[in-house]
């Protein structure tokens, strides 16, 4: 299934119920959890309640990146109802909210990925609210089940997604049951914070530090840090590439433990189907489509930084007094030629193809699509100030040439 394909048609519609709050929800127990942490100043720390925090953090980074990320989101493999339910469960005792609505956010993250519509790029809305402003924005609360039509067809997913504290509350208990307070503290409160933070960290840094391998039309960097922190979902340049691959470290050294387990499971017949990334993909040979293109070009042309341009513009407008008189005389005429006109400053004003090609070179991978990729940049960037320059018209208009 294409994830960008499913409802590519219709406009994104938000939410099959109401919003219950009027403002964005409270971060209390979010911080309270954290704050609960310190708690083990008082229960002590047991070698049994560090083994359990070590144990609840890899299965439940399993849970989030097997379950969560490559089963639920993108369906990279295949398993059985009894199985997904396990997968669901697992992933929904790490307290980031419903399995129906982790996989319809992480959805509409690829949809819009890195443009102004992506609900955590860090590149439009800065780390913190991609790390974890978003999840408290009222507007995000629900969960859009058409773009989750595939899972909201189980009763007990749609049951689980509804009831989203039973899971983390049980395997609390469970902590507690095994190692009393310190394993309540220790193994259940501080791996569930640690996982939250390690998941987080894919939204807010695998868009801003690492190495980009393929062109992806968005900021997506693959990094071996957070690979190793979250089991294999740091390879993210990768998995941006080819949202499909169950496998993300297309590498033989890019380390992907959630995919060997995996493959484990597929070995004794608890999943199969098990999606990989395509031949061309690996030897480097892939060559982008249109939209991939238009998006990175779009990208570049945004590292411009338009306003800086226009202040520039707006400096050199008085010293270009032919233009500007040009101009002026146009804008009475008619606003064709004034468009025109624009234009024609604009592309005074533009960066050179140079300019924007050496930007491009730093910003995104190597590929046959370059050319193609800097040419489209350049018109965006020239449109942009002419539009700019058009909308400071009405109030020079008026003023005699020069002036
Ligand atoms: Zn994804
Ligand atoms: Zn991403």
């Amino acid at each position: 299934m294409s994830i960008s394909a499913d409802n590519s048609s219709e406009r994104p519609r938000f939410g099959i119920e109401k919003p219950r709050h009027a403002d964005n929800p409270s971060q209390l127990p979010f911080w309270a959890v954290h704050v609960v942490c310190l708690a083990a100043i008082w229960t002590g720390i047991t070698w049994q309640s560090v083994a359990i925090a070590v144990a609840f953090y890899g299965l439940r980074i399993f849970g989030i990146g097997a379950g969560y990320h490559r089963y639920f989101s993108h369906k990279t493999f295949k398993t059985s109802r009894w199985f997904q339910f396990v997968l669901a469960f697992l992933a929904m005792t790490t307290a980031q909210k419903g399995v129906l609505w982790w996989a319809e956010k992480h959805r509409r993250h690829h949809k819009y990925s890195d443009q102004a519509e992506d609900i955590h790029s860090p590149l439009q809305k800065g780390f913190w609210e991609a790390h974890v402003g978003w999840i408290f924005r009222r507007e995000y609360q629900i969960s859009d089940y058409q773009l989750v039509a595939d899972l909201a067809k189980y009763p007990e997913l749609v049951w689980l997604d509804r009831n989203p504290m039973v899971p983390p509350i049980a395997l609390g208990v469970a902590a507690y049951l095994i190692g009393g307070w310190p394993g309540l503290v220790v193994g259940f409160f501080w791996s569930t914070v640690a996982v939250w933070h390690a998941t987080f960290m894919i939204n807010s840094l695998a868009h801003v530090h690492g190495k980009r391998r393929f062109v992806t039309g968005d900021d997506s960097r693959n990094n071996w840090f957070l690979a190793v922190l979250t089991m294999g979902e740091g390879w993210h340049n990768n998995h941006h590439a080819y949202q499909k691959s169950c496998r993300q470290g297309f590498r033989w050294w890019e380390w992907d433990p959630n995919y060997y387990a995996i493959k484990l499971l597929s070995f004794v017949g608890v999943v199969w189907d098990v999606h990989e990334p395509p031949k061309a993909l690996l030897a480097g040979d892939h060559v982008p489509g249109a939209a991939i293109i238009a998006r990175t070009a779009a990208l570049v042309a945004q590292s411009f930084q338009t306003d800086k341009l226009i202040a520039q513009a707006q400096a050199f407008v008085p010293e270009a007094q032919h233009a500007l008189a040009e101009w002026s005389r146009a804008a009475a005429q008619g606003p064709h030629l004034a468009a025109d006109a624009a234009r024609e400053l604009a592309a005074k004003l533009a960066p050179s193809l140079e300019d924007v090609r050496q930007r491009a070179a730093r910003l995104v991978a190597q590929t046959p699509s370059m050319d193609e990729i800097v040419r489209q940049a350049h018109v965006l960037l020239t449109e942009a100030l002419s539009a700019h320059l058009l909308a400071a018209l009405p109030a020079r208009a008026g003023k005699p040439a020069g002036a």
